[in-house]
C-alpha cells in the first residue's frame, strides 16, 4: 500500500516502454497507466499493456490503464524541405491542402478549420511557440500575418483560442483507435479536445460500457459548459498544456482550480497533468516552482496529478515518480492540508449508502481509525468514500477485476480483488485480514462498510467498528 492518498499516473513512452522500466516506474509509485494513441503502434502498446497486467499479476495490486485518444488535433501540412521561416510581419496564405511547394504558403489539411476563420483570428502554432493572426478573407483566400518570427515546421499543432470547430471529438484514427483499446481491455479512454457535452455522449454510445470516459479539458469551450461535461464524464483530466495554449497562461491556475471544485462538488475523479516536474525530462530533481505545483494540485483535492514527457521520453522516469511519491506524502502529513479533504456535497445526503459513507468518514476522523474497509461489487460505495475524503484510506474488496482497476484512479482507495463474503462473522474477519496485510496491526481501529444481504448490487446499508484481531 502507498503512504499517500493522492495517485500517479505515468506517461508510457520510449522512455518507459519496457517491462523492466515499466516495473520500476510502478515501484516508485504509479498506480495508472496512460498510453498516449498520438504516439505508437498498436503492437507497441499491446506489448505495454501485456507488461502492465503482469506486474498486476506479479504484485497483486490492480492497476488501471488508461488510453488517450488523439482527438481532432489540427496541425498544418508539409512544406517544402520540411518547414518555413515565418517572418515578423509577412503575410502568408492559408490553403486548404495537405503539402504547399511555396514558402508563403502554409498548407493546412483540414477545410473546418479554414472554413471558420475570419479576420482578427488567431492562429497559434506549434503549442504556442509561434503565432499568426488572419488579416483578410475573401471568395479565394484567406491571409494571415506572421506575429512571431520564427521556423514552422512541418505537422505543427495548431489551435485557435476561443474558436469552437464544427468537428466531432472522435476523427477516423480515433475511432480506429478506439476499437483497438476496447478490444485489449483499457479501463478508461481519454477523450482529447472535447468541445461540448456533446463529444461525451457520442464517445459513450460508441464505447457501451466497456470503459469509462475521462474527458480531457483543454478548450474554452469545455470550460463554459464544464458541470454537464463533469456531469456526462467518469473522471475529468486538467490538461494544462493545451489549455495553457488555447487560454492566456494566467487563466490557467483558476480554472484548475474551478475544475477541481468542479469535480469535487460533483464527486468525479480529477487528474491534473503536463509540465507537473517538467525539467526532470532532462534533470534528476525538479526546480522548486515544479515541487510547488505537484503540491498545490494536491491541496486543492486533486485525486491524481499526472507525469506526461518525464516518463514518456525523460532520462529519469523512476526518480520523476518517486520524487512525486514524496511531494504528495508530504502535503498530506500537513497538518494545514485539511483543505483538501473537504467533502463533496456534505449538505446533500440522496440515499441510505450516502449517509453511510458520509458517517463513515466522520466516525473515521473522530476515532482515529486506521482503515475504512468498503466491500463493493460495483465500485460506487468505494467511490462515495473516496468523494467524501476519509481521513484514512480505503481498502475495496470487489470480486470484480474490472471494477477494482477502475479504482485504481480514485483519491485514497487501494482496491483488492477477493472473493464475496457470505455472512457477517466473515465480512470482519477478511476486512481484518486485508487490514493486516495493508500494514495494520492489532488492536488498530478500523470501519468497515458493506450491503446487506451481501452479494447483491447498490445496497450498502451496514456500518461496523471494530478492532483488527477483535470482534469488537
Ligand atoms: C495536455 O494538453 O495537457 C494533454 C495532457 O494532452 P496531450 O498530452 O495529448 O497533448
Amino acid at each position: 500500500m502507498r503512504n499517500r492518498l493522492c495517485k500517479i499516473v505515468a506517461t508510457i513512452g520510449p522512455a518507459s516502454a519496457s517491462p523492466s522500466m515499466l516495473r520500476l516506474i510502478h515501484n516508485a509509485g504509479v498506480d495508472i497507466f496512460r498510453l498516449n494513441m498520438s504516439h505508437g503502434e498498436h503492437d507497441k502498446l499491446t506489448a505495454v499493456f501485456n507488461a502492465i497486467r503482469e506486474i498486476e499479476r506479479d504484485t497483486g495490486t490492480p492497476l488501471a490503464i488508461f488510453a488517450d485518444l488523439q482527438g481532432p488535433k489540427i496541425r498544418t501540412g508539409v512544406f517544402p524541405g520540411g518547414s518555413i521561416t515565418l517572418r515578423y510581419g509577412a503575410e502568408y496564405m492559408l490553403v486548404h491542402a495537405k503539402e504547399s511547394n511555396d514558402e508563403n504558403v502554409i498548407a493546412i489539411p483540414h477545410s473546418e478549420l479554414l472554413d471558420v476563420l475570419e479576420p482578427g483570428d488567431i492562429l497559434k502554432l506549434d503549442d504556442g511557440k509561434l503565432q499568426v493572426t488572419v488579416t483578410e478573407r475573401n471568395a479565394k483566400h484567406i491571409i494571415a500575418k506572421a506575429d512571431t518570427p520564427g521556423e514552422l515546421k512541418n505537422r505543427k499543432g495548431i489551435n485557435v483560442p476561443g474558436r469552437r470547430l464544427p468537428i466531432s471529438a472522435l476523427t477516423e484514427k480515433d475511432r480506429a483507435d478506439l476499437q483497438f483499446a476496447l478490444d485489449l481491455g483499457v479501463d478508461y479512454i481519454a477523450l482529447s479536445f472535447v468541445q461540448q457535452p456533446h463529444d461525451v455522449r457520442e464517445a459513450r454510445e460508441l464505447i457501451n460500457g466497456r470503459a469509462g470516459i475521462i474527458s480531457k479539458i483543454e478548450k474554452p469551450s469545455a470550460v463554459e459548459q464544464i458541470d454537464e461535461i463533469i456531469d456526462l464524464s467518469d473522471a475529468v483530466m486538467v490538461a494544462r498544456g493545451d489549455l495553457g495554449v488555447e487560454c492566456a497562461a494566467e487563466d490557467v491556475p483558476i480554472l484548475q482550480r474551478k475544475i477541481i471544485r468542479g469535480c469535487r462538488s460533483a464527486g468525479k475523479p480529477v487528474i491534473v497533468a503536463t509540465h507537473m516536474l517538467e525539467s526532470m525530462v532532462e534533470s534528476i530533481a525538479p526546480t522548486r516552482a515544479e515541487a510547488s505545483d505537484v503540491s498545490n494540485a494536491v491541496y486543492q483535492g486533486a485525486d491524481a496529478v499526472m507525469l506526461s514527457a518525464e516518463t514518456a521520453v525523460g532520462r529519469h522516469p523512476p526518480s520523476a515518480v518517486a520524487i512525486m511519491d514524496r511531494i504528495i506524502a508530504a502535503t498530506e502529513r500537513d497538518e494545514g492540508s485539511e483543505g483538501f479533504k473537504d467533502v463533496a456535497r456534505e449538505d446533500e445526503i440522496y440515499t441510505t449508502a450516502d449517509a453511510i459513507t458520509l458517517s463513515a468518514r466522520r466516525i473515521a476522523e473522530v476515532l482515529d481509525c486506521r482503515f475504512a474497509v468498503a466491500y463493493t461489487k460495483t465500485g460506487s460505495t468505494a467511490k462515495r468514500l473516496s468523494r467524501d475524503r476519509p481521513h484514512c484510506p480505503v481498502i475495496a474488496a470487489t470480486p470484480e477485476a474490472r471494477v477494482a482497476r477502475e479504482l485504481a484512479l480514485y483519491w485514497g482507495v487501494n482496491p483488492v480483488v477477493t472473493e464475496d463474503i457470505s455472512h457477517f462473522h466473515e465480512m470482519i474477519e477478511k476486512a481484518d485480514a486485508l487490514a493486516k496485510a495493508s500494514g495494520g496491526a492489532d488492536g488498530d481501529r478500523i470501519i468497515t462498510i458493506a450491503g446487506y444481504p451481501f452479494g447483491r448490487r447498490g445496497k450498502t446499508n451496514t456500518l461496523k467498528i471494530s478492532r483488527i484481531g477483535s470482534m469488537e
